[in-house]
């Protein structure tokens, strides 16, 4: 599941009420969010709180249970501003499903940015010319995975690349390596851009078949912010239920229960 909230302007509060949602269970998956402007506060049932701020990211495993609520945070909530977030549910595999929940607090500054390689603009595919790799004319932000070289930051369980790739200038085409076999997604947050020759507007999504090799981008806008997501299919069954992504109904029954039976972390 992908879920964006574009931005969006909050008056300061009046009242001093926290938007955002109760306390809630994940099991069998990872929820993974970026913050892009504003500010979220979190606490899970592993006694875990912080604030996510623009650029960081929060790397959930629900593993077999946690419960946690998630709320504009305090100075947000006083000041107002604008607010943009993502969240992304990432799928465990079956032998990880039950593993112990765990969270990695993902800061701006520890998620490396790497120039992307320029593409002569003339059509000239395929050729990589080195002396053009300027962090000005584009860069990716290596949240998971690895690009061109360079590792992200989170630890995952099965093979996942997630960039946050901002085009600077228009018109200039790069090509990102995409590995064999993944299912890619390219969503645009920003701008307006080229996929494979392919225009995509604000918020549009393409899902890019599994053949790997090259994906050729190209803004046709300034500022254009991409997010490239791709994993390695897991290929196993999927029985999912509001916060509950398992293999089987059995499973969906059993996390209710054990949800409702008020364990924090709900063990089994
Ligand atoms: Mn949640």
């Amino acid at each position: 599941m992908f879920d964006y909230a574009s931005p969006k302007q909050f008056p300061p509060s009046k009242t001093g009420k926290h938007l955002g949602v109760g306390q809630h269970p994940h099991r069998g998956f990872e929820t993974v969010t970026i913050a892009f402007q504003g500010e979220v506060e979190h606490k899970d049932s592993n006694g875990n709180s912080g604030v996510i701020g623009p650029g960081d990211c929060q790397w959930m495993t629900a593993g077999r249970g946690i419960v946690h609520e998630e709320y504009h945070s305090e100075e947000f909530t006083k000041k107002g501003g604008t607010f943009e977030f993502c969240q992304l549910w990432v799928n465990l595999p079956k032998v990880h499903k039950m593993k112990k929940s765990r969270y990695q607090a993902i800061l701006n500054e520890n998620i490396p940015k790497v120039a992307l390689r320029t593409m002569d603009g003339a059509g000239n595919e395929g050729v990589c010319l080195d002396e053009q790799i300027a962090l000005e004319d584009g860069y990716a932000r290596i949240i998971a995975g690895e690009f061109q070289g360079k590792k992200g930051p989170a630890q995952t369980f099965s093979p996942v690349n997630l960039w946050d790739v901002v085009l600077l200038n228009k018109d200039k085409m790069f090509e990102l390596d995409v590995p064999d076999g993944h299912n890619s997604l390219v969503f645009v947050r920003r701008g307006a851009v080229e996929v494979q020759g392919k225009a995509l507007g604000l918020a549009d999504v393409a899902i890019m078949n599994r053949d790997g090799g090259k994906l050729t981008v190209k803004a046709t806008e300034k500022n254009t912010s991409l997010l490239i997501m791709s994993g390695e299919p897991i290929d196993e069954p999927i029985a999912a239920r509001g916060p509950f992504v398992m293999n089987t109904q059995k499973q969906l029954n059993d996390a209710m229960q054990d949800f409702r039976r008020g364990l924090n972390g709900f063990e089994r």
